[in-house]
């Protein structure tokens, strides 16, 4: 019974350590899944910041409170300090920040302007910045970070210990070092778990992420480019919002390979691809490669004119463009098709149907010389 007594707290405080940085991956990862889609960049790393400093101020003050029952008062007086210390290593400094600023308010407003509360302030925001520091002199490094961390807490141990500031440390070289290992052995625990959640959570990212790029070109693939139309041509049709699709291919692109070979059509495409992005109406929106040497371009909210224009800009540009191999110039030109959907115009056009008059106009344009852009209606299906 009493040996239980003495594990107890450890089980509480690893399976509450746990579950914290479980839930942070989890909401990292959903963020990441469902929302990030509707956020600026901008906008998404504040939000995920917030919210991930709002749930680490929660669980640092439900440790506070758990750390005023006897029993409990050593584990979770340390795990305070072990969830400003791994957002910092894994996640971003700002979610520690958030949290130091946040249970400091509270603890004034609970506690109030009493030496404990602010010894304790004093701490942790000391904290803070000593691991931000150590941060930045190893560069990032979350190893070096973590050990140069935990070695250099230990000055807390002593600087408590020797002030008894809350009356709770009286001064014994046992209970100081017992209590550091103790803060030792918790944020080993912390560091190797949420290591393996953060690691989990960086591979399901980079795994969808690679399942939808093209490994030649770095382009969106045919995958991505059939959820994308599909959901924003319907969105589109619904809503009667412009909506258009530039589809193009590589002028002769055979006779490139036959001439130069493969290689050389590789880094073609590589290149084209490169060229491509640098337009600047293109740079923020998908480009997908959906062929060998065909490619897509969703354009929401862009009517006939515009992306006419943005498919001109294109054409020119890859007909401008210097393409080497083995300093042999390759002419590259290609053809496109384009076609749109009419704002506030009703359309019963299914996306295989729209997709297909695209497809039409880039017929269009390599039966009528090639290196040229066409569009078709959307309604009677005439090029222009
Ligand atoms: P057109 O102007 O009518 O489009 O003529 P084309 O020669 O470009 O058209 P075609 O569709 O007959 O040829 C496409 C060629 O693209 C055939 C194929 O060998 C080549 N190709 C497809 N994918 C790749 C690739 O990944 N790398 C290389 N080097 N060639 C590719
Ligand atoms: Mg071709
Ligand atoms: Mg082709």
């Amino acid at each position: 019974m009493d040996a239980f007594l003495l594990v107890e707290p450890y089980i509480t405080g690893i399976i509450s350590i746990l579950g914290i940085f479980f839930i942070e991956a989890f909401v990292v990862a959903s963020f990441k899944l469902y929302i990030n889609q509707f956020l600026s960049p901008k906008t998404y790393h504040i939000m995920i910041t917030l919210i991930s400093g709002l749930i680490m101020t929660f669980f640092s003050i439900y440790f506070m409170m758990m750390s005023q029952k006897e029993d409990y008062y050593l584990i979770f007086g340390n795990l305070r300090m072990i969830i400003i210390l791994i957002p910092i290593i894994f996640l971003n400094r700002n979610i520690s920040l958030v949290s130091v600023i946040l249970c400091s308010v509270f603890r004034l407003f609970y506690y109030g302007t009493t030496i404990v509360s602010l010894g304790y302030i004093t701490i942790f925001s000391s904290f803070f910045l000593l691991v931000v520091v150590i941060q930045l002199i190893v560069k990032q490094n979350q190893v070096l970070t973590f050990i140069y961390s935990i070695l250099s807490a230990s000055v807390f141990w002593v600087w408590i210990y020797l002030t008894n500031f809350d009356g709770y440390h009286s001064y014994f070289f046992v209970a100081v070092v017992s209590d550091y290992l103790n803060f030792v052995i918790l944020s080993s625990i912390a560091y190797v778990s949420a290591s393996y959640l953060y690691h989990l959570n960086n591979l399901l990212f980079q795994t969808i992420e690679e399942s939808l790029t093209d490994e030649l070109t770095k382009l969106r693939n045919l995958k991505d480019f059939n959820a994308k139309m599909d959901d924003g041509f319907l969105k589109a049709r619904e809503k009667r919002e412009a909506f258009s699709l530039i589809i193009f291919d590589i002028d002769y692109f055979k006779t490139i390979n036959d001439t130069y070979g493969h290689l050389a059509g590789d880094l073609v495409l590589k290149n084209l691809a490169k060229t491509i992005k640098e337009i600047e109406e293109l740079k923020k929106v998908d480009v997908f490669r959906v062929g060998g040497e065909e490619f897509t371009i969703i354009l929401t909210k862009k009517n006939g004119t515009e992306s006419v224009r943005i498919a001109e800009k294109l054409r020119e540009k890859v007909e401008e463009t210097h393409f080497y191999y083995d300093n042999q110039l390759i002419h590259v030109t290609v053809s496109v098709g384009v076609t749109s959907l009419i704002k506030g115009l009703r359309s019963e056009i299914t996306s295989n149907g729209f997709l297909e008059l695209a497809d039409e106009a880039l017929y269009h344009s390599k039966h009528n010389g090639r290196n040229r852009v066409f569009i078709s209606d959307v309604f009677t299906g005439e090029f222009k």
